[in-house]
């Protein structure tokens, strides 16, 4: 498997390389040069297979070769080594519980995976030490922090939003020291996913660091959030294809599920279900898009006002308006009919969803307005204690705190201030 730039302005390379580099030299993103077919014994055997060896098999296509199968598989063990329950909440809709991982957040799966694949190669001295710098508008941080921590031969710099991400967000990402650096910029999400961006093009850093990138800009990062998709299939309990609701905001798990529907994954629709930052929606009613700063919402993972992996999805459907319109519809949520979701779920059926949860299954609620048939599942992307001072005013009561976050109460924040200046971020990269 190769890998071309959507710039189509750079060399082809494999996996190892558009791993360690994260984006091409011409700055686009990599994409892979075929898309596997999953054979029929692998469809008629899925509903029984273990995930590690489900998640090998997905995975080794995409590796082509640059880790071997013994490597590969323990590498895949150890990122989904946690339960991804598909659980029915109302009539006709499940919800894919994403978060039962170490920081919560579904992130950690491309993550534990990114990190075990660079750990890979820098132990073989097939990599120079490197400098992960990525961006956060929530989730992507701490799953980041939490996957590399301690991996060696690598630094962590994290760019995130002062004041936009919740307090349990915020912990996970300050205070785990070790090679993990968090940088509170003065600024939105696409400051800092700016910054990054520029950061990687700037040859005064390339020549004093190796930069990457651990946003889902990373192929390694975002190529096994097919999983997700494929561990849903296996629990799928009708015949018809399910329709899917993604939580979206930088649009790479949406890209990558409809990457494993393109390799043969039997699921149906797909509905892109956005806050107010929606300039996807926008383009799929009327194909013009018009990226535009992100406004804060209550889903903030989702604040994102250009997603970087659109491009990706438009390259899968081969730029074919009608193509990408038939597989893919959209919604657009507001922060009061978030709020108003929660509170129904929770009222009617008892099931506490996250904010970006909640945008998902209102996305999913219209769509089956429309097909009154269509049953499906939203992805369920963040446990609901992630966000406190959204729920727990609706629901009158404290959530229940999982051990993962009763452990960092009380830790020191450690962040680094910076304003939204690519002088300042330089500066700290080559202090
Ligand atoms: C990152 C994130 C999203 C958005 O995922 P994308 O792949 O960026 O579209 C949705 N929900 C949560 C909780 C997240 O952390």
């Amino acid at each position: 498997m190769q890998y071309y730039s959507l710039r189509r302005q750079a060399p082809a390379v494999d996996f190892r390389t558009a791993a360690l580099t994260g984006q091409a030299p011409d700055g686009g993103l990599y994409f892979p040069d075929n898309i596997p077919r999953f054979g029929p014994d692998f469809l008629r055997d899925l509903p029984g297979l273990d995930r590690a060896d489900l998640a090998l098999a997905v995975m080794r296509p995409y590796v082509g070769g640059t880790i071997p199968d013994g490597a590969l598989r323990a590498i895949c063990a150890a990122a989904v080594d946690f339960p991804f329950p598909l659980v029915p909440v109302s009539a006709g809709i499940a919800a894919l519980e994403l978060f039962h991982g170490p920081t919560l957040a579904f992130k950690d799966v491309g993550a534990r995976f990114m990190s075990r694949c660079l750990g890979y190669f820098a132990a073989r001295g097939d990599a120079p030490p490197v400098t992960v710098l990525v961006a956060t508008s929530g989730d992507t941080g701490g799953a980041v922090a939490s996957g590399f921590l301690g991996v060696p031969g690598v630094e962590v710099v994290i760019l995130y939003p002062r004041g936009k991400v919740s307090p349990v967000q915020e912990l996970q990402l300050t205070t785990l020291g070790q090679n993990i650096t968090a940088l509170e910029v003065s600024g939105t999400f696409d400051d800092c996913q700016a910054l990054v961006k520029q950061a990687f093009r700037d040859p005064a850093l390339a020549a004093r660091r190796f930069l990457t990138s651990a946003n889902s800009i990373n192929v390694a990062r975002w190529l096994p959030q097919q999983l997700y998709y494929c561990f849903a299939a296996q629990q799928w309990p009708a015949a018809a294809p399910p329709v899917v609701s993604v939580p979206s905001g930088n649009f790479g798990n949406l890209g990558a599920g409809l990457l494993a529907r393109a390799s043969g994954l039997p699921l149906g629709p797909f509905i892109a279900a956005c806050n107010a930052n929606d300039p996807v929606a926008r383009y799929l009613q009327s194909g013009a898009y018009a990226p535009r700063p992100a406004v804060a919402t209550h889903s903030n993972a989702m604040d994102v006002g250009d997603p970087s992996n659109f491009v990706r999805i438009l390259e899968l459907f081969g730029h074919d308006f009608d193509a990408l319109q038939a597989a893919l519809s959209a919604a657009t949520v507001s922060d009061p009919d978030t709020v108003a979701t929660v509170l129904q779920v929770w009222m009617e059926n008892g099931y506490l969803l996250d904010p970006h949860a909640a945008v998902a299954y209102a996305a999913l609620l219209r769509y089956q307005a429309g097909h009154p048939d269509a049953a499906g599942f939203l992805l369920a992307t963040a446990h609901p204690v992630k966000f406190p001072d959204v729920l727990e005013p609706l629901i009158g009561q404290p959530i229940e705190r999982p051990e993962a976050v009763q452990r960092l109460q009380g830790r020191a924040k450690q962040s680094i201030p910076l304003p939204a200046e690519f002088a300042a971020l330089k500066e700290f990269l080559l202090r």
